[in-house]
Parts: C-alpha cells; structure tokens; sequence
C-alpha cells in the first residue's frame, strides 16, 4: 500500500517483496491505544507485523516517543515560517497601503 520502491521494513530491515508487501504498521498498536498518527505508524512486512502481533517492546515505546518529539519539532519549524511569510505579507500590505 503506497510506499516508495527502495522503502525498508523497519522490524527486519529489508525491502517488501512478492506475496510480502510493506504494509502501515503500528508501533504502538492499536489495541494498546496506539493512535493512526505518523509518528505511530511505519513500513512493516505483512508477515513482520503478523509475527509482532499486539506485542511491543520498551525499545518500540522508545521509538514511537522519538518519532513524536521530531514530528513535533519539525511541525514547530514549519510553523514559525509560515507565520513569518505572513507576516511578511502583512507589512507589505502595510507599506502598499500607506503608500
Ligand atoms: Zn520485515
């Protein structure tokens, strides 16, 4: 479903294959209350995240809290430059009128 050519399953490291493909898996799953959020889900063989199960690892709790800080801080930073380019058209606008 949807990922790039050369995309790599993050439980095994290798790429989806015929039969196998990468499907949307839950780092912290869904019946624990893992959310459909980005930071939550990566590319998993169908049989990597059947072997997974509902089960998850302190490393895995580790990962999705990691994920969510970057997700964080990088909707941060496009935040900050979209309100700079407004209000970079504010003072234009400003300019324009007073002119
Ligand atoms: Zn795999």
């Amino acid at each position: 479903m949807g990922y790039p050519k050369g995309t790599l399953c993050e439980v095994c490291g290798k790429p989806g294959r015929r039969g196998d493909p990468l499907t949307k898996g839950h780092i912290i799953p869904k019946a624990y209350g893992g959310p459909n959020a980005s930071w939550n889900i990566r590319p998993e063989h169908a049989s990597c995240n059947r072997n997974r199960g509902s089960d998850y690892t302190r490393a895995d709790v580790a990962e999705a809290m990691r994920r969510h800080q970057v997700e964080k801080s990088q909707k941060r930073v496009a935040e900050a430059q979209r309100t700079g380019r407004l209000e970079e058209a504010g003072a234009t606008g400003l300019q324009l009128e007073g002119g």
